[in-house]
């Protein structure tokens, strides 16, 4: 027994050594290994870009610019493709990614191949996707570029079904034969994932229809995270009854033994939230300010660590001082920098400096790379576009970190 503490305090103690020497090289401002994959060219684009999209007035124009040259068969996905899509996805087609991928592979980083065909709501589109989601399964099975899969409910399913079973209103019966379809398309992924050992994201969306994506991602971490971690759930912090409910989850995977699967970020429809809790008169639920989804998203990853036994860790994030908590929290912890119930994520084409600084410090670390047909990637575009406008916020980071890249490879020349 005292060999065996010895022996885990040793261990404890080499951890820790190679986490200090991975913090002392971790700075998320050394700009050379984050853009040492792009070239010179390449980096002049990106800062066009960001430029453009830290214009407000330009992205809110925007969504209906580009709508309604579509809808009239104007020839802009030319343009779309060589600019805003270039930057943030891999391509329309899943093997158009593969270069992407074995790009991103060569610098350590995995990618996470997204399908992210949104707002089309007919059963054959559903089916569809479903099928295209199978198949990126098929591609990361064995395949150590490609760590998870990912899906959304609404990808799978109509929102108003969604809704109303999360209102717990009654169904038709051909809407309970809808949503036993849908259930279908859901099960047939995550048997899928967990008999190919792929772990696989459920993303999360607006509050009206999260109860709802809860109780399927919860039934499927229940049937498949038995053995081990394969499903995640995604935790929004930036709402303000998450990190309870993060503990709730807990309790329940403790009391009915399976391994609890936390996909954590800080939310994408703050706004959209905002609007509709006003215009129907109920308490928003999302946090008063910024500082209070970043205290509870920086609890959850505490807590989240402190159960590191049950709890599987995505911190899906562009936050650096979330992200540097989270190698922090892993050393204090004695956890291996590549422990595989410990992942970061950032979406491709942002935070590159965090990424790229993360796995050369031997972290794991994998990128969301989105793709489809341009046309219906367009809403998860609008969505980046939208989060970046902010000259003070991550375009802003963006435009200063490339500006210093530029500057410390004219000086190097
Ligand atoms: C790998 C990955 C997967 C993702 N998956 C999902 C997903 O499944 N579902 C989803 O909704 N989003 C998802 N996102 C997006 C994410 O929720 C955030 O919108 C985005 O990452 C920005 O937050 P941040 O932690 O990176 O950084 P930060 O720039 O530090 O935080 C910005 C975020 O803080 C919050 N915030 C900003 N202002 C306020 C305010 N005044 N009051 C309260 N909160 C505020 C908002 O959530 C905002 O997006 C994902 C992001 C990544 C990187």
């Amino acid at each position: 027994m005292k060999y065996f503490s010895e022996h885990l305090k040793l261990t404890r103690k080499n951890v820790q050594a190679n986490h200090t020497k991975s913090n002392q090289a971790l700075s998320f401002d050394n700009t050379e290994i984050a853009f040492k994959s792009k070239s010179n060219g390449e980096l002049t684009q990106s800062y066009l870009l960001f430029k453009a999209i830290g214009y407000n007035w330009l992205v809110k124009a925007g969504p209906t610019m580009v709508n309604g040259a579509l809808s009239i068969g104007l020839p802009i996905t030319g343009i779309i493709k060589k600019t805003v899509f270039k930057q943030f996805c891999g391509g329309e087609s899943m093997t158009d990614c593969n270069n992407t991928i074995d790009l991103l592979n060569s610098y350590g980083v995995g990618t996470i191949l997204d399908y992210s065909v949104e707002g089309e709501e007919k059963e054959e589109n559903f089916n569809a996707t479903a099928t295209e989601t199978l198949e990126t399964i098929s591609k990361a099975k064995g395949n150590a570029k490609i760590p998870f899969g990912v899906f959304k409910v609404t990808g799978l399913g109509r929102f108003d079904l969604l809704a109303k079973v999360n209102a717990k209103e009654d169904l038709t019966s051909t809407e309970e034969s809808e949503f036993a379809r849908l259930k279908n398309r859901i099960y047939n992924i995550c048997k899928t994932a967990h008999d190919h050992d792929v772990r696989i994201f459920i993303d999360a969306e607006e509050t009206w229809i999260q109860d709802a994506i809860d109780d399927l991602a919860t039934e499927m971490m229940a049937e498949f995270n038995k053995e081990k971690c394969i499903v995640y759930n995604t935790l929004q912090l930036y709402r303000h009854d998450r990190l309870a409910y993060l503990k709730t989850s807990f309790e329940h995977a403790k009391t009915n033994n399976y391994y609890l699967g936390v996909k954590l970020v800080r939310g994408a429809y703050m706004e959209k939230e905002r609007e509709r809790a006003e215009k129907m008169g109920y308490p928003s639920p999302i946090q008063p300010n910024k500082s209070a989804s970043d205290s509870d998203y920086n609890e959850a990853l505490r807590f989240s660590v402190a159960h590191i036994d049950r709890i599987s860790i995505c911190a899906g994030s562009h936050n650096e001082e979330s992200s540097l908590l989270l190698t922090q929290l892993m050393a204090e912890n004695g956890i291996a920098v590549n422990d595989k119930r410990i992942y970061f994520s950032q979406l491709f084409g942002m935070s590159d400096h965090i990424s790229f600084n993360l796995s050369s410090a031997g972290y794991n670390v994998a990128k969301y790379l989105p793709y489809g047909p341009v046309k219906s990637v367009m809403p998860y575009l609008f969505r980046r576009a939208a989060e970046n406008t902010s000259v003070k916020g991550q375009a802003g980071r963006e435009l200063s970190l490339i500006s210093k890249e530029v500057a410390r490879r004219k000086v190097v020349k």
